[in-house]
């Protein structure tokens, strides 16, 4: 089997399961409890919240660990706008952009529905780019908190999140950016992005799933959403993932080493991929940015045909890829991205994305593009529509 789907998840690596390994058997304690076992857990958490904050570049006490991105996600939407909503009650509005992964984008929408926010949603341009001048433009004196992703799940569009996160700051209001994607293939440093908080999911990277990172600024204010005993310094309570944290720290160092090289090889892979399939399957279509876009992604439409079919028909070839995001696979309703980017449902409804890891090589790539001539003309020659 080629495995093209790592935007949807990746195994775990091994040196992520050797580090997590201890924490999981001998050193199995609870990090709270007062005995040699707990400290031993206590100084596994520590460890790994230091080395998430040297891959981040931030201060230890701002890195809360999460169950994965979802929670992350939700953790910094609802958390800072209640906040900051309970702090001065005119707070009233959250900006999202409009092609956030659903656990951005359900978060503003339970505010709008229960403590009565308005959502603004900035639109994109037919690569999936946010404009600064749209942001700037539906920007309010009310607006409790911006939330514009570093990099899309579905088309790998890559945010100007640096220029994005200055506006919204400039107003002083706190930008949150969902890096899960971004995670692993673009910098992290949150000074140098100037971000106020940011969410990574450790099974995007090679760490289990099920755990995850928020980064949130300094004196940024967070209102909890589990209430407990505390832990995460009140703001996460619950008995923590210790593995996982030891996970995803793993996890995230080992992408950091090598990774402009990395970046760099797989990005050349992925051209060469996608001019393959613009010239050897007839009508296709490129989704997103050209170049802004992460090297682990090529996304497409293939009209007249069904993504769904598609993806049925390569993986009787041997290769995995998804029809659109994992969470709207399943479902062959038009991916609400590719519609905010301009595409007709019908078109919207042929995509198929195709996500590698660093592993990726040129034959699994060769071997794809060839799966994918076949596969999109006997969908065509069959005359299987969406539907
Ligand atoms: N945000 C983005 C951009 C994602 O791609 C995903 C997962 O696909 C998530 C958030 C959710 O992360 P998790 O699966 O860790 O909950």
């Amino acid at each position: 089997m080629i495995f093209l789907d790592a935007a949807a998840t990746t195994r775990v690596r091994r040196e992520v399961l050797e580090a997590m390994w201890p924490y999981l058997t001998g050193d199995f304690g609870n990090p709270s409890s007062h005995h040699s076992l707990g400290e031993t857990a206590a100084a596994a958490l520590a460890g790994a919240r230091a080395s998430v904050a040297a891959a981040l570049g931030c201060r230890p006490g701002e890195v809360t660990f999460t169950s994965g991105g979802t929670e992350a996600d939700n953790l910094a939407v609802k958390g800072i706008a209640l906040a900051r909503q309970a702090a001065n009650p005119q707070l009233n509005r959250v900006v999202i952009s409009a092609v956030e992964h659903p656990a951005v984008e359900e978060s503003a929408r339970y505010l709008e529905r229960f403590h009565g926010f308005v959502v603004d949603v900035v639109p994109v341009d037919g690569t999936g780019l946010v404009a600064p001048e749209a942001l700037r433009a539906v920007l309010r004196p009310e607006t409790a908190l911006v939330s514009v992703m570093y990099a899309n799940n579905e088309v790998g569009t890559i945010q100007p999140v640096a220029e994005l996160a200055a506006i919204s700051r400039h107003q002083g209001i706190p930008f949150h950016t969902d890096a899960v994607q971004a995670a692993g293939w673009l910098p992290l440093d949150v000074k140098a992005l100037g971000i106020d908080a940011m969410s990574v999911s450790g099974h995007k990277l090679g760490a289990p799933k099920g755990c995850g990172v928020l980064f949130v600024r300094g004196r940024t204010r967070l209102e909890p959403l589990l209430h407990g005993g505390g832990q995460e310094r009140g703001r996460r309570s619950g008995t923590e993932n210790v593995s996982g944290a030891v996970g995803i720290a793993t996890a995230l160092t080992l992408t950091q080493a090598g990774q402009q090289e990395q970046r760099r090889r797989v990005a050349a892979l992925r051209d060469t991929f996608i001019s393959a399939v613009l010239t050897g399957v007839p009508g296709a279509v490129l989704t997103g940015h050209p170049s802004c876009r992460l090297p682990s992604v090529a996304s497409f439409c293939f009209p007249g045909t069904s993504g769904e079919s598609v993806l049925l028909e390569v993986e009787r070839q041997g290769v995995v890829c998804s029809s659109g995001s994992a969470c709207a696979a399943g479902s062959d309703a038009p991916s609400p991205v590719l519609t905010a980017l301009g595409y007709d449902p019908g078109v919207a409804q042929t995509a198929v994305r195709f996500s590698f890891d660093s592993a990726v090589t040129a034959e699994d790539l060769a071997a794809a593009a060839t799966a994918l001539r076949q596969a999109v003309e006997s969908v065509r020659a069959l005359g299987i529509r969406p539907g």
